[in-house]
């Protein structure tokens, strides 16, 4: 099959030209989806490896996690921010698959994330993902299963309709709304499993906050956090 493939590349290519969701740059069909110039433009955090790395401190005091990694740091302007807007919305699912497949070979080198059960997403509402088509951190997971050969579970964490608007409360009542927002359907299926939540960019950790303490409420679980971009301050 493989002749084949290499035959009929460039045919497939003139009919149905590539380009680099990064710089724009015509891409051959067999390459990665992204360029090589722009797959070394991307800023790694080579956080994976290292035990208190910047991530980790995010959540000390607020999460017993067993190791948590971003694979590159978030800046404005940069090729991150154009690739995660057009992962979040652009329609472009394949981005969160292709930075997933990246940020799981960083994951399965480091042996912190070795021997998970499960791969969560960070919980969208049901509304918000029919919309947008997807939710964008089930493909980065998608893309770390891939590497990982993890299964990733979407059904079991969810996030509930919201019923009023965020804005007008107090600090306080907004975090119990924050972690009320989600729920954990079956625990009994989550019970003494390992865990690994996902989520596209890490700014304050609130969500991820709280759908953990959700995971480690259950008896036996361990928890670790990956997130595809660190942009806290
Ligand atoms: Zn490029």
């Amino acid at each position: 099959m493989k002749w084949i493939s290499s035959f009929l590349a460039p045919a497939i290519h003139m009919l149905y030209p590539q380009h680099c969701p990064g710089c724009g740059a015509d891409m051959p069909v067999t390459t990665a989806l992204l360029c090589v110039h722009c797959l070394h433009e991307l800023p790694r955090t080579g956080f994976a490896g290292l035990h208190n790395n910047t991530t980790e401190a995010i959540f000390f005091g607020r999460l017993q996690l067993k190791a948590a990694h971003s694979e590159y740091y978030f800046s404005k302007g940069q090729l991150i921010q154009g690739l995660m807007h057009q992962l979040k919305y652009k329609n472009k699912p394949e981005v969160g698959i292709f930075l997933g497949n990246l940020l799981g070979e960083s994951l399965l080198i480091s042996s912190r994330f070795s021997q998970l059960d499960l791969i969560m997403p960070m919980p969208m509402h049901k509304s918000k993902e029919y919309k947008r088509g997807y939710n964008q951190a089930t493909k980065i997971c998608e893309g770390i299963s891939e590497v990982m050969q993890v299964p990733v579970n979407t059904e079991l964490l969810i996030k509930k309709e919201a019923t009023e608007t965020q804005t007008r409360k107090q600090r306080a009542e907004r975090w119990k709304n924050v972690a009320e927002s989600f729920t954990i359907i079956h625990p009994e299926k989550i019970t003494g499993k390992k865990i690994l939540l996902v989520d596209d960019v890490l700014t304050t950790g609130a969500s991820l906050e709280a759908c953990g303490q959700h995971l480690l409420r259950i008896a036996g679980t361990e928890l670790s956090i990956a997130t595809l971009a660190y942009a806290t301050k």
